[in-house]
Formats: structure tokens, C-alpha cells, sequence
């Protein structure tokens, strides 16, 4: 058998099972074995601890996975890669794969079920890409135990939620993850390096999700509901934007008694920012 994370492991895989890689699930095998290293030394992951892999493919990740951390638990969609998995995987004991789409899974009944003895969990994946966002957005608002995550995803993703005030990047989903977890992006990763070739660049990110966040909004509901209108027109001021939700003159009393110039857009504010204007809707809007 090949060395694992090589062209030759993704090949000798494929080629001996009769594998057919499906487009539809975003499979694309990472065939750079020190880029798999990296990912798991950047989640700092111990035998002491569990470890949550989304989409094990043919098992590359999962082997690193396995070797250094005390258990892994992966979810697979499809279920033609489970034989493989089984063979490239035989070395080890101390993995369970679960033939579900991730974005059905019961996981938090699944991690009373495998990860119990384990305080720590981590999750580190190279996503499926197609469903990116929902992935992100699903599992932090379930609020796991999971304290960090480390996740290969495209670039563009990747620098969205890296993203800070003023730059293009800076979006919804930039203060989404900012008001629950730290973002850190730890590496580009060129398409060069995985069969079949995305045709776009990949970067991995890393999230340390806060146990006490730094900022804190009594209706988070409301603070995403305010966001979302805040950047649904870019180029719109934050007072249009707004003004499509709320009432127009209430809009511009808010703005003023806040501080903030009524020609100011979403991207120049901060989270804080955000926080006081939920905070303010909340205490007057029906006065
Ligand atoms: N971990 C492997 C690697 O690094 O080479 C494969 C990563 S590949 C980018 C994404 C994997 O996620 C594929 O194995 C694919 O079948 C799986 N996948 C796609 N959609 C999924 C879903 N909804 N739930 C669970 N796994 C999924």
C-alpha cells in the first residue's frame, strides 16, 4: 500500500476497489501528506481527546487522526467508501464511521453514545465544499462540545470568516463566527494538491470556540436578524438597509442616539457596533 496522503495512496484506493469518485459529494482526496500533518498539528489534539471528522474519504485524515488522537468518530455519506475505509483503516481500533449525512446527524446524541469518556472534543475535517456554510452555521448554533474546530474549506470562505471591518471580506458570516469563536487561518492550500482538482484554492481555518464569549447580546436571534439586513445591499447604506425591516424615522433616531453616521454601511461596524444596535431595537422598539 501506498504511503498515506500521496497521489499513489488516492490512485492505489480508487483503482482497487473500483471506486468511482462522485462530484456530487465534493470529494476531493488530499494527497499532500504533510498538509494532512499540519491539519492535525494545528488542532493540538492529544490521546486524552476526541475527535469529530466530517467526510473521511478514503481515509487519509482519519489515519493521522487516529495515530494521535484517543478516538474518532466520522461521518461518511457515502457508503461505497466504507469498504475502503475498513481496509485502509485496519491498523486501528479506536475509530467508528457512521454512514450519515452530517447535516441529519443526531450528534449530539452520537457523542453520548462514542465520546463519552472524552471532556475534550475537537472537530477537524476537509469539508465537503458544497455545503460549507451550512456545516458551519449548522453545528455552532447547536452549540456542541465541540471547543475547536479545524476545517480545510475554500479559500474565499476561509477569508470571510477571517474577515475584519472595511475589508471586501467582512460579511454576515464574518461576525456570525466572531461573536461565538476566535478565527484563525492557519494555511492557503493550493488545488494542485488534491485529486480530483477543485477549481478553486482551499485554506484551512482554525476556531476556538469561546466558553465565555468576550461580547455578549441578550437576543442573538435578533442580532442575526439585524445583520443579515444590514448586508443585504453592499452598497446600500446601513440606514437603507435597515430601513427595509424597521421604520425609516425610527432608524434614523437609533442611528443618531448611538453615535453613527446615517451614510455609514454595515461593512465599516464592528460586532460591538452590531450588539448596541440589537440592543437598542430590543429596548424601544414598540415604545
Ligand atoms: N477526508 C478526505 C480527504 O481529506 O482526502 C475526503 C475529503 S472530501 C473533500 C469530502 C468528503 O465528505 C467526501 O468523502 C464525501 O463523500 C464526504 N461528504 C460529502 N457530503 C457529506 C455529508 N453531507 N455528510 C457526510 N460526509 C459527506
Amino acid at each position: 500500500m501506498p504511503k498515506i496522503g500521496t497521489v499513489g495512496y488516492v490512485e492505489h484506493s480508487v483503482k482497487q476497489n473500483h471506486f468511482q469518485i462522485k462530484k456530487r459529494f465534493g470529494q476531493n482526496f488530499l494527497t499532500d501528506s504533510h498538509i494532512l500533518e499540519k491539519i492535525v498539528e494545528a488542532s493540538e489534539v492529544t490521546k486524552k481527546d476526541a475527535v469529530i471528522e466530517i467526510g473521511p474519504g478514503l481515509g487519509a485524515l482519519t489515519e493521522v487522526l487516529c495515530e494521535q488522537a484517543g478516538f474518532v468518530l466520522a461521518y461518511e455519506i457515502d457508503k461505497d467508501l466504507l469498504p475502503i475505509l475498513e481496509q485502509n483503516l485496519k491498523a486501528f481500533s479506536n475509530y467508528k464511521i457512521l454512514n450519515q449525512d452530517i447535516l441529519k446527524a443526531n450528534i449530539l446524541s452520537d457523542i453520548s453514545l462514542y465520546l463519552e469518556k472524552y471532556n475534550t472534543i475537537y472537530l477537524v475535517a476537509n469539508l465537503p465544499y458544497y455545503i460549507t456554510t451550512p456545516i458551519l452555521t449548522g453545528l455552532l448554533s447547536q452549540k456542541l462540545p465541540i471547543s475547536r474546530y479545524v476545517m480545510m474549506m475554500q479559500l474565499e470562505v476561509a477569508d470571510r470568516i477571517c474577515g475584519k471591518p472595511s475589508t471586501k471580506d467582512y460579511n454576515a458570516l464574518s461576525l456570525w463566527i466572531e461573536y461565538r469563536a476566535l478565527a484563525k487561518k492557519i494555511m492557503k492550500v493550493p488545488r494542485t494538491v488534491f485529486i480530483p482538482s477543485p477549481n478553486v484554492d482551499s485554506a484551512v481555518v482554525r476556531l476556538d470556540v469561546y466558553k465565555d464569549p468576550p461580547m455578549y447580546c441578550e437576543n442573538e436571534r435578533a442580532l442575526f436578524f439585524v445583520i443579515q439586513g444590514a448586508f443585504a445591499q453592499r452598497r446600500k447604506t446601513l440606514e437603507n438597509n435597515l430601513s427595509l425591516k424597521y421604520d425609516k424615522k425610527f432608524v434614523q433616531n437609533m442611528l443618531l442616539s448611538l453615535g453613527l453616521s446615517l451614510k455609514c454601511r454595515a461593512e465599516e461596524l464592528t460586532l460591538s457596533d452590531f450588539i448596541k444596535i440589537t440592543d437598542y431595537i430590543t429596548h424601544n422598539m414598540d415604545k
